[in-house]
């Protein structure tokens, strides 16, 4: 396809979108909606793969529940990550995987995200005080000596500890796959030091460092994540077009948006003849969607 007719195509694409205004649910009317489609607090799914109950290295922390569906991205990041856990640092326990999302998203009990199939929960690996793996009994805190007070019903010794290497090699697997494309990983700042001082005494790369101390975020809004992590996966080029909101920066890793020529009044005039005014509009939108220099961190990000 010539670069004008795929700016032709972007902008019927976002046209579409714009008549979509804020409804921004697929129907019948809107078939260029799809995948992801709104922000993750205020969104929807279509196409969802559900997390198996069990697999390599994880399993569901709520076997029955129906909030196991995700994008298919977001379900083979979270499959691919604990089976790596499993293979490289045998011996250890499952990873227990909290909710995603409902089938066709929208609202579900306990979060304000989880809407739109990109966000799950991960509870911590976890070891006895004595380095042995044991489950995770539920949603434990974990404080900024790696240790995790057990209350109430838990049988069994006073605390457990943060599995600090497991922990750090699901978070750097979720980075460096090249199809998981992470916005954010919502965790306690406590949690972060600990994994990236960890790292960094492993040996890892800077740059690998940097990233996960760039997407690591203890979150204003809601609970620090303390007691588990929450993965945010970005959306992508053409799942921005298909009506997916990022609401957060677009990173510089991620895969680069489409370069166009930048479009000269004649040829918006000719694109929109019909409605110059709808063109110039669409204009708009591409520049911010294709121009715009990554933008700084939020200082306002939604989390749970
Ligand atoms: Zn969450």
């Amino acid at each position: 396809m010539s670069s004008r007719g795929a700016a032709a195509r972007l902008i019927t694409s976002i046209g579409l979108l714009a008549t979509a205004g804020c409804l921004g649910t697929p129907t019948p009317l809107q078939p260029n909606l799809s995948g992801s489609v709104g922000v993750p607090h205020h969104g929807v799914q279509t196409g969802a793969v559900q997390l198996p109950v069990r697999g390599p290295g994880y399993m569901r922390l709520r076997p029955r529940s129906l909030k196991y569906w995700g994008q298919p991205r977001l379900v083979a990041a979270i499959q691919r990550a604990a089976a790596r856990v499993a293979k490289e640092m045998p011996g250890g326990k499952r990873a227990l995987i909290g909710d995603l999302s409902a089938r066709h998203g929208g609202k579900i009990p306990g979060h304000h995200s989880h809407r739109t199939g990109r966000d799950v929960d991960i509870l911590w690996y976890v070891t006895t005080t004595s380095g042995a793996p044991t489950y995770n009994p539920g949603f434990i805190h974990v404080e900024s000596d790696g240790l995790a007070k057990l209350h109430g019903a838990h049988a069994g010794p006073d605390f457990l500890q943060l599995d600090v290497p497991r922990q750090w090699l699901l978070i750097k697997d979720l980075l460096e796959n090249p199809d998981a494309n992470v916005q954010w990983i919502f965790a306690s700042r406590n949690v972060e030091a600990l994994l990236t001082d960890y790292a960094r005494a492993l040996g890892e790369s800077p740059a690998l460092i940097w990233h996960a101390e760039t997407v690591l975020l203890q979150p204003g809004d809601s609970s620090p994540h303390d007691d588990h992590i929450h993965v945010r996966l970005a959306c992508l080029p053409d799942e921005s077009v298909r009506g997916c909101e990022g609401g957060g920066p677009y990173w510089n890793w991620l895969p680069a948006l489409p370069v166009l020529p930048a479009l000269g009044d004649r040829q918006l005039d000719s694109l929109g003849a019909d409605d110059p005014l709808a063109a110039s509009s669409a204009a708009r939108v591409i520049d911010r969607l294709l121009l715009e220099p990554a933008q700084p961190m939020a200082r306002h990000v939604v989390g749970e």
